[in-house]
Protein backbone atom coordinates (compact mmCIF):
# COMPACT_ATOMS: atom_id res chain seq x y z
CA UNK A 1 0.00 0.00 0.00
CA UNK A 2 1.71 3.58 -0.97
CA UNK A 3 1.83 6.52 1.72
CA UNK A 4 -0.86 8.20 0.28
CA UNK A 5 -3.47 5.39 0.63
CA UNK A 6 -2.11 4.97 4.02
CA UNK A 7 -2.57 8.55 4.40
CA UNK A 8 -6.06 8.58 3.05
CA UNK A 9 -7.29 5.64 5.60
CA UNK A 10 -6.10 7.67 8.42
CA UNK A 11 -7.52 10.36 7.31
CA UNK A 12 -11.20 8.83 6.66
CA UNK A 13 -11.12 7.76 10.30
CA UNK A 14 -11.53 10.77 11.29
CA UNK A 15 -14.95 11.46 9.50
CA UNK A 16 -18.02 10.51 11.31
CA UNK A 17 -20.85 7.19 10.37
CA UNK A 18 -19.72 6.36 6.65
CA UNK A 19 -18.14 9.91 5.32
CA UNK A 20 -15.65 9.91 3.72
CA UNK A 21 -14.26 13.38 3.59
CA UNK A 22 -15.63 17.18 4.95
CA UNK A 23 -16.48 20.26 3.44
CA UNK A 24 -17.22 23.86 4.53
CA UNK A 25 -18.60 26.77 3.15
CA UNK A 26 -16.73 29.94 4.44
CA UNK A 27 -18.26 33.36 3.42
CA UNK A 28 -16.71 36.52 4.25
CA UNK A 29 -17.15 40.14 5.17
CA UNK A 30 -20.78 39.77 5.30
CA UNK A 31 -21.88 40.82 1.99
CA UNK A 32 -25.36 41.66 0.86
CA UNK A 33 -25.52 38.79 -1.44
CA UNK A 34 -25.07 36.46 2.06
CA UNK A 35 -27.92 37.30 3.16
CA UNK A 36 -29.79 37.56 -0.06
CA UNK A 37 -28.65 34.57 -2.42
CA UNK A 38 -26.16 32.34 0.10
CA UNK A 39 -28.44 31.76 2.82
CA UNK A 40 -31.54 30.88 1.59
CA UNK A 41 -29.76 28.62 -1.51
CA UNK A 42 -27.91 26.92 1.88
CA UNK A 43 -31.16 26.65 3.74
CA UNK A 44 -33.07 25.44 0.55
CA UNK A 45 -30.40 22.58 0.40
CA UNK A 46 -30.43 22.28 4.46
CA UNK A 47 -26.73 23.14 4.32
CA UNK A 48 -24.83 24.87 7.33
CA UNK A 49 -22.25 28.16 6.09
CA UNK A 50 -19.70 29.86 8.13
CA UNK A 51 -19.99 33.60 7.61
CA UNK A 52 -17.00 35.58 8.90
CA UNK A 53 -18.20 38.77 9.92
CA UNK A 54 -16.48 42.07 10.33
CA UNK A 55 -18.18 43.42 13.13
CA UNK A 56 -17.57 47.47 12.44
CA UNK A 57 -18.86 47.27 9.54
CA UNK A 58 -22.86 47.84 8.05
CA UNK A 59 -23.25 44.28 6.70
CA UNK A 60 -23.14 43.29 10.67
CA UNK A 61 -24.18 46.67 11.92
CA UNK A 62 -27.44 46.91 9.78
CA UNK A 63 -28.27 43.45 9.95
CA UNK A 64 -27.57 41.78 13.63
CA UNK A 65 -31.30 40.29 13.74
CA UNK A 66 -30.72 38.52 10.42
CA UNK A 67 -27.40 37.04 11.70
CA UNK A 68 -28.79 35.96 15.08
CA UNK A 69 -31.87 34.09 13.12
CA UNK A 70 -29.14 32.72 11.05
CA UNK A 71 -27.14 31.06 13.86
CA UNK A 72 -30.47 29.44 15.22
CA UNK A 73 -30.97 27.84 12.07
CA UNK A 74 -26.99 26.08 12.59
CA UNK A 75 -24.82 28.69 10.22
CA UNK A 76 -21.79 30.11 12.07
CA UNK A 77 -21.16 33.27 12.72
CA UNK A 78 -17.40 33.83 13.00
CA UNK A 79 -15.20 36.24 14.03
CA UNK A 80 -13.60 38.40 11.09
CA UNK A 81 -11.95 41.39 13.09
CA UNK A 82 -13.81 44.67 13.75
CA UNK A 83 -12.24 46.84 10.81
CA UNK A 84 -10.70 44.27 8.77
CA UNK A 85 -6.95 45.39 9.01
CA UNK A 86 -4.75 44.17 6.07
CA UNK A 87 -1.35 44.83 4.40
CA UNK A 88 -1.16 48.55 3.56
CA UNK A 89 -0.15 47.02 0.48
CA UNK A 90 -3.76 46.75 -0.75
CA UNK A 91 -5.09 50.16 -1.80
CA UNK A 92 -8.60 49.73 -0.15
CA UNK A 93 -6.43 49.80 2.96
CA UNK A 94 -6.94 53.04 5.17
CA UNK A 95 -3.97 54.86 6.98
CA UNK A 96 -3.57 53.24 10.48
CA UNK A 97 -5.92 50.00 9.65
CA UNK A 98 -2.60 48.37 7.82
CA UNK A 99 -1.54 45.56 9.79
CA UNK A 100 2.10 46.94 9.88
CA UNK A 101 1.46 49.60 12.17
CA UNK A 102 -0.05 47.07 14.25
CA UNK A 103 1.45 46.24 18.02
CA UNK A 104 0.42 42.52 19.05
CA UNK A 105 -1.42 44.08 21.56
CA UNK A 106 -4.00 46.14 19.57
CA UNK A 107 -4.20 42.88 17.35
CA UNK A 108 -5.51 40.92 19.90
CA UNK A 109 -7.62 43.52 21.51
CA UNK A 110 -9.63 44.30 18.14
CA UNK A 111 -10.09 40.16 17.93
CA UNK A 112 -11.41 39.97 21.65
CA UNK A 113 -13.88 42.96 20.86
CA UNK A 114 -15.30 41.29 17.73
CA UNK A 115 -16.22 38.42 19.80
CA UNK A 116 -17.96 40.48 22.24
CA UNK A 117 -19.84 41.99 19.67
CA UNK A 118 -20.85 38.69 18.28
CA UNK A 119 -21.18 37.09 22.07
CA UNK A 120 -23.41 39.97 23.21
CA UNK A 121 -25.60 40.09 19.51
CA UNK A 122 -25.70 36.08 19.26
CA UNK A 123 -25.47 34.32 23.32
CA UNK A 124 -26.73 31.16 21.83
CA UNK A 125 -23.58 30.92 19.85
CA UNK A 126 -21.16 29.50 22.59
CA UNK A 127 -18.47 28.48 20.15
CA UNK A 128 -17.27 29.82 16.58
CA UNK A 129 -13.85 30.43 15.00
CA UNK A 130 -11.71 32.98 13.51
CA UNK A 131 -10.97 33.91 10.08
CA UNK A 132 -7.70 35.83 9.30
CA UNK A 133 -8.46 39.10 7.54
CA UNK A 134 -6.94 38.82 3.54
CA UNK A 135 -5.59 35.47 4.97
CA UNK A 136 -3.01 37.42 6.77
CA UNK A 137 -1.43 36.00 9.69
CA UNK A 138 1.39 38.48 10.83
CA UNK A 139 1.64 41.50 12.17
CA UNK A 140 4.62 44.11 11.48
CA UNK A 141 6.88 43.99 8.56
CA UNK A 142 10.24 42.82 8.02
CA UNK A 143 12.38 42.55 11.32
CA UNK A 144 9.87 43.30 12.81
CA UNK A 145 7.03 40.67 11.83
CA UNK A 146 5.42 38.62 14.22
CA UNK A 147 2.99 35.83 13.85
CA UNK A 148 -0.94 36.38 15.03
CA UNK A 149 -1.64 32.33 15.06
CA UNK A 150 -0.74 32.56 19.07
CA UNK A 151 -3.22 35.01 19.56
CA UNK A 152 -5.82 32.90 17.69
CA UNK A 153 -4.63 29.92 19.00
CA UNK A 154 -5.52 31.09 22.89
CA UNK A 155 -8.64 32.38 21.92
CA UNK A 156 -10.54 29.72 19.37
CA UNK A 157 -10.32 26.11 18.05
CA UNK A 158 -9.70 27.08 14.70
CA UNK A 159 -8.55 29.81 12.68
CA UNK A 160 -9.50 29.95 8.79
CA UNK A 161 -6.24 31.64 6.63
CA UNK A 162 -6.04 31.03 2.93
CA UNK A 163 -4.07 27.88 1.39
CA UNK A 164 -4.59 26.00 -2.15
CA UNK A 165 -5.10 22.43 -0.59
CA UNK A 166 -7.64 20.64 1.47
CA UNK A 167 -6.56 19.53 5.54
CA UNK A 168 -5.47 16.81 6.29
CA UNK A 169 -7.35 16.02 9.32
CA UNK A 170 -4.50 14.57 11.57
CA UNK A 171 -1.86 17.01 10.03
CA UNK A 172 -3.57 20.36 9.30
CA UNK A 173 -2.80 23.54 11.56
CA UNK A 174 -6.28 23.91 13.07
CA UNK A 175 -5.16 27.58 13.67
CA UNK A 176 -4.59 28.48 10.40
CA UNK A 177 -6.53 26.14 7.79
CA UNK A 178 -5.94 26.11 4.37
CA UNK A 179 -8.77 27.35 2.37
CA UNK A 180 -9.42 27.38 -1.27
CA UNK A 181 -10.60 30.77 -3.06
CA UNK A 182 -13.49 29.45 -4.75
CA UNK A 183 -14.23 32.83 -7.22
CA UNK A 184 -15.40 32.49 -10.84
CA UNK A 185 -15.27 28.44 -10.46
CA UNK A 186 -17.71 26.67 -12.16
CA UNK A 187 -20.12 23.75 -10.58
CA UNK A 188 -17.83 21.62 -12.36
CA UNK A 189 -14.57 22.72 -10.38
CA UNK A 190 -16.32 23.59 -7.47
CA UNK A 191 -17.23 19.91 -7.12
CA UNK A 192 -14.33 18.20 -8.20
CA UNK A 193 -12.26 20.03 -5.46
CA UNK A 194 -14.89 18.77 -2.88
CA UNK A 195 -14.25 15.38 -4.81
CA UNK A 196 -10.74 15.29 -5.15
CA UNK A 197 -10.47 16.29 -1.67
CA UNK A 198 -12.83 13.10 -0.44
CA UNK A 199 -10.60 10.75 -2.36
CA UNK A 200 -8.16 11.78 -0.03
CA UNK A 201 -10.00 11.80 3.27
CA UNK A 202 -9.46 15.33 3.19
CA UNK A 203 -11.40 18.19 4.08
CA UNK A 204 -12.28 20.80 1.85
CA UNK A 205 -12.72 24.20 2.98
CA UNK A 206 -14.20 26.54 0.33
CA UNK A 207 -13.87 30.30 0.74
CA UNK A 208 -16.26 32.83 -1.10
CA UNK A 209 -16.89 36.33 -0.75
CA UNK A 210 -20.04 37.81 -3.02
CA UNK A 211 -22.20 35.26 -4.21
CA UNK A 212 -23.99 35.95 -7.63
CA UNK A 213 -22.88 39.66 -7.20
CA UNK A 214 -20.50 41.50 -4.94
CA UNK A 215 -17.07 41.57 -4.40
CA UNK A 216 -14.54 38.06 -5.45
CA UNK A 217 -17.73 36.61 -6.70
CA UNK A 218 -18.53 33.18 -7.30
CA UNK A 219 -22.47 32.67 -9.87
CA UNK A 220 -24.78 31.61 -7.93
CA UNK A 221 -26.16 28.69 -10.22
CA UNK A 222 -22.50 27.73 -10.06
CA UNK A 223 -22.49 27.82 -6.41
CA UNK A 224 -26.25 26.27 -6.50
CA UNK A 225 -24.45 23.19 -8.51
CA UNK A 226 -22.03 22.72 -5.65
CA UNK A 227 -24.66 22.98 -3.22
CA UNK A 228 -27.12 20.08 -5.00
CA UNK A 229 -23.72 17.89 -5.20
CA UNK A 230 -23.41 18.08 -1.22
CA UNK A 231 -26.93 17.51 -0.17
CA UNK A 232 -27.05 14.68 -2.70
CA UNK A 233 -23.98 13.03 -1.01
CA UNK A 234 -23.93 13.73 2.34
CA UNK A 235 -23.88 10.24 3.64
CA UNK A 236 -20.97 10.35 2.15
CA UNK A 237 -19.70 13.94 2.48
CA UNK A 238 -19.88 15.65 5.88
CA UNK A 239 -20.73 19.36 5.10
CA UNK A 240 -20.78 21.60 8.44
CA UNK A 241 -19.65 24.69 9.65
CA UNK A 242 -15.51 25.13 10.03
CA UNK A 243 -16.03 25.28 14.35
CA UNK A 244 -18.05 22.15 14.28
CA UNK A 245 -15.60 20.14 12.04
CA UNK A 246 -12.49 21.60 13.56
CA UNK A 247 -13.94 20.74 17.22
CA UNK A 248 -14.72 16.81 15.86
CA UNK A 249 -11.01 17.14 15.18
CA UNK A 250 -9.82 17.95 18.51
CA UNK A 251 -12.13 15.21 19.86
CA UNK A 252 -10.43 12.48 17.43
CA UNK A 253 -6.96 13.92 17.83
CA UNK A 254 -7.36 13.49 21.66
CA UNK A 255 -8.57 10.29 21.46
CA UNK A 256 -5.83 8.32 19.90
CA UNK A 257 -3.25 10.14 22.15
CA UNK A 258 -5.03 8.13 24.75
ZN1 LIG B 1 -12.31 39.62 4.63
Amino acid sequence: MSDADLSGIRARSFWPDKCEGAVSLSFDDAAPTHREIAIPLLDRYDLPGTFYVPTGGSGWLDHIPFWRNAAARGHEIGNHSVNHPCSRNFDFVSPGNDIESFSMDRYEAEVLEATANIRQAIPDQTVFSYCYPCYHSWIGSGATRESIVPVVARHFPAGRGGGERPNHPEHCELEYLWACDASGWTTEQLVSYAEEAVDQGRWSVFCFHGVGGDHISVDDKAFEGLLSHLAEQKDRIWTDTVVNVAISILKKRADLKT
